[in-house]
């Protein structure tokens, strides 16, 4: 008898015991965030400390600095002595971006539970506790809700219409797709971190290779200092990313508009054609005509375009460069186990 068979009923024996103290890695990607950061530093390490003893469990914060350009990374530097047995600094030697800020974060942390929040305080650190507790149960993806959103009218707005598109297009369905506060499995984070997609959403990512997923309304604050970190046009990228990094559909969808124009345009010539042979040579409507071309220009440059971003895509992925520089590595000799050694870049 073949030894891949089951024969018994549970599968509990297939997913790995969980060990007593389980560690939580804590990942905050950091990029020009010095007016907060001691802010962020004074409630996060209290709300951890009351998590250890409420959970029975053990802690590590790995911040990445995304390249910032003001004293980010020295206030990072000065709170890894503070805390050293508690804090790991990965510091870029540029900035590539959030995601790739908290790609670089899971390799570099040895939790078996992992949660992400942004470092300018709008989610709340006291939240931490609920999204683990949820992982220690046994989830291994923990969404999150934003309720009460303290963000411009117009991100919001953007943000509902950007939460449908994407659950009309791809396989994801979440409530909040913009919120970064979430807790991942530590089995999921080794899919993610496989992956090497060059431009990627973590969130999305997350929700494909989770199993056992679960949504919580978390609170959201107003930022505690400084600005948000992302233009409109940066806002216009990421949402590309999510949108052509997770389906084809929008190619299908240009395929098809191409198919009903052309059955369209069939009709014309045969209606044209019959007027020819009924009411003889025409040239009026030539406006009309005009106004059909540039539509028509218009729908097949926005298709080349379509199609650009996905070969884009492809590019950056063959051409296999690292998908970011880690210059440095602030740690304690003790932490610096398990598979943060060799980069993941
Ligand atoms: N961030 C980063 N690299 C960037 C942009 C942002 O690491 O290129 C960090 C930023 O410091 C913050 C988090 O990502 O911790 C979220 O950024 P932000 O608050 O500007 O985004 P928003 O809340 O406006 O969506
Ligand atoms: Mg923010």
């Amino acid at each position: 008898m073949s030894k891949n068979i089951i024969r018994s009923t549970s599968i509990d024996h297939l997913i790995p015991p969980k060990p007593a103290h389980p560690l939580i890695s804590i990942v905050i990607p950091v990029y020009n965030e010095e007016d907060g950061l001691q802010a962020l530093f004074d409630r996060l390490y209290p709300a951890l400390d009351a998590m250890v003893i409420a959970l029975n469990v053990r802690y590590e914060v790995v911040f990445i600095n995304d390249g910032s350009r003001d004293q980010s990374a020295q206030l990072l530097g000065k709170q890894f002595e503070q805390r050293p047995d508690t804090t790991r600094v990965v510091l870029f030697n540029g900035n590539f971006g959030q995601h790739m800020a908290i790609m670089a974060g899971f390799s570099y942390s040895n939790g078996d539970y992992l949660i992400t929040l942004d470092a300018d305080l709008q989610n709340p650190p006291e939240e931490i506790i609920r999204i683990a507790e949820l992982l220690i149960e046994g989830y291994d993806y923990v969404g999150t809700i934003r309720v009460a959103r303290k963000d411009s009218f117009f991100r919001r707005y953007a943000s509902r219409a950007m939460n449908q598109l994407r659950d009309r297009i791809t396989r994801i369905t979440m409530t909040d797709q913009g919120c970064m506060m979430r807790g991942y499995d530590r089995r999921v984070v080794n899919l993610m971190k496989k992956s090497k997609e060059i431009n990627t959403f973590i969130p999305a990512l997350g929700f494909t290779y989770a199993s056992k997923r679960v949504e919580i309304e978390i609170k959201h604050e107003e930022r505690f200092a400084g600005e948000s970190k992302y233009s409109l046009y940066q806002l216009i990228r990421l949402n590309f990313d999510l949108v052509t990094g997770f389906s084809v559909m929008p190619l299908q969808a240009f395929s098809l508009i191409g198919i009903l124009l052309a059955i369209a345009s069939a009709f014309l010539f045969v209606l044209l054609l019959v007027r020819r042979f009924i009411i003889g040579a025409e040239v009026e409507g030539v406006f009309t005509l005009f106004a059909l071309n540039f539509f028509l220009l218009g729908v097949l440059l926005f298709g080349v375009g379509l199609l650009g971003e996905y070969v884009g895509r492809i590019y950056e992925q063959v051409r296999k460069r690292p998908r970011y520089i880690v210059m440095g590595v602030l740690e304690e000799e003790a932490m610096n186990k398990g598979d943060t050694l060799d980069d993941e870049s």
